[in-house]
C-alpha cells in the first residue's frame, strides 16, 4: 500500500513539464446519419495531429452497425491515414458470416481488430452463442488468426466482467485470449486509479505481460456515465456522485468540474507509471484533447514550434 501511495503521490508536479511520453488511442462509435458523420470527421481531424497509435470504431450490439463500422473504419484509413481498428463481436453471427466481415475488413486495409464476444441486444439477457458461431472472444481470436494475420486487441476488466465467477476466472479468460493470439487488451473504464494499479499487480502475478491499455471515459455527462457504469458493473465512487451533485442546472460549471475530474484521474494514472491511454471519446474531441495536452502530448508541429520558442 505504501508503494501504491508513492505511485500516485500527489506531489508529482501538477501537469507542469510533463514530457508527453505517452501513447494514446481513441475510440469512436459509427455515426448513424450523414450529419453525425460530418461531426465525427471534425473530431477525427482534431485528434489526428496527436498521432494516436491507433483509433478504433465500435460494433453495435448484434452486428447492428456492421456496414457503418466498416465504412467508418475504411474512411479513416483512406482519408485520415490513421491506423484504424475495427471492433467485431460474435453475437448472432455464424463463423462463415464472421469470416466474410473479416475478409472485407482486410480488403479495405484494416489490419487491427478488437475482438469481442459482445452482448445480446437486450440488457440482462445471457449471452447465447450462434449455433454455428464462436462461443466467446478467445474462440473468435483463434478464428480470426486463421483468416488473416490481423493484429488483435481484446477486452479486459479491472473490476471483472459481470459474467465472471471471480477475478481469477476473469484473468484466466484474458490469458486464453492472449494465448489465442491477441497482442494487447483494452480495459473497461473505471474511476479510481487504484483499481487499475491493483489489476496490473494481479496481471503481473498471473504472468501476463502483454500491454493492457486503461480505457479512459472522460466524464462529461454524469447521468449518462451512471447508466454506462451500471450496465457494465463499473463502480461509481461516492465522491464522484457528490462532486456532481447540485450542478444539474449549471452546465458550464459542470463541464469544468468534469474536465478537472478527468484530468486529475489521468494525472494520477500517469504518476503511477501508466503511459498508454485509450480514450472512449463518445465522438467528442475536446476532453480527450485537453487531457492529452495537459499530459504534455502536443501535435508534432506545435511541439516543434514550442521547442523553437
Ligand atoms: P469474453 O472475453 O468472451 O468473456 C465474457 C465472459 O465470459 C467473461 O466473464 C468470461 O470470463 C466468460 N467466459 C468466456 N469464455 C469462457 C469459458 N470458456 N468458460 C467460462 N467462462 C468463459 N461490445 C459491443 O457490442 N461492441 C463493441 O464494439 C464493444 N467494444 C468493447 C471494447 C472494449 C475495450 C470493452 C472493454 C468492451 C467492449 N464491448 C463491446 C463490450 C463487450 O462486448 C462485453 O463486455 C461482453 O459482455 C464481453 O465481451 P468479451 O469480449 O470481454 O467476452
Amino acid at each position: 500500500d505504501q508503494l501504491r501511495e508513492a505511485r500516485t503521490a500527489l506531489d508529482t508536479p501538477l501537469f507542469a513539464g510533463l514530457p508527453g511520453d505517452i501513447r494514446v488511442s481513441f475510440e469512436f462509435f459509427p455515426p448513424k446519419t450523414d450529419a453525425l458523420m460530418a461531426q465525427l470527421w471534425d473530431v477525427v481531424e482534431t485528434l489526428a495531429p496527436l498521432q494516436p497509435e491507433f483509433v478504433s470504431v465500435t460494433y453495435g450490439a448484434g452486428g447492428s452497425t456492421r456496414d457503418r463500422t466498416h465504412d467508418t473504419v475504411a474512411r479513416i484509413i483512406r482519408e485520415a491515414r490513421l491506423p484504424a481498428a475495427a471492433h467485431l463481436t460474435c453475437v448472432d453471427a455464424s463463423k462463415a458470416e464472421i469470416r466474410a466481415v473479416a475478409e472485407a475488413y482486410w480488403e479495405a486495409g484494416v489490419r487491427h481488430i478488437v475482438a469481442l464476444r459482445g452482448d445480446m441486444g437486450a440488457p440482462g439477457v445471457p449471452f447465447t452463442p450462434h449455433p454455428d458461431g464462436y462461443a466467446n472472444a478467445a474462440e473468435l481470436v483463434a478464428g480470426l488468426k486463421t483468416i488473416a494475420p490481423f493484429d488483435i486487441s481484446v477486452a479486459a476488466y479491472p473490476e471483472s466482467h459481470p459474467d465472471s465467477p471471480s477475478q481469477d476466472a476473469d484473468i484466466d479468460n484474458l490469458k486464453r485470449k492472449l494465448d489465442a493470439g491477441a497482442a494487447r487488451a483494452i480495459s473497461q473504464f473505471f474511476f479510481e486509479p487504484e483499481t487499475f494499479f491493483r489489476y496490473q499487480d494481479k496481471l503481473a502475478a498471473a504472468g501476463i505481460d502483454a500491454p493492457v491499455l486503461p480505457g479512459i471515459l472522460p466524464v462529461s455527462n454524469f447521468a449518462q456515465t451512471r447508466k454506462f457504469a451500471a450496465a457494465c458493473g463499473a463502480a461509481l465512487p461516492a465522491w464522484m456522485e457528490s462532486l456532481f451533485a447540485g450542478l444539474d442546472t449549471h452546465p458550464a460549471s459542470r463541464q469544468l468540474v468534469a474536465a478537472t475530474v478527468s484530468a486529475e484521474f489521468c494525472r494520477r494514472l500517469y504518476a503511477g507509471g501508466v503511459r498508454d491511454f485509450h480514450f472512449y471519446t463518445l465522438n467528442r474531441a475536446e476532453l480527450s484533447y485537453a487531457i492529452c495536452h495537459l499530459l504534455g502530448r502536443r501535435p508534432k508541429d506545435a511541439a516543434g514550434l514550442e521547442n523553437a520558442a
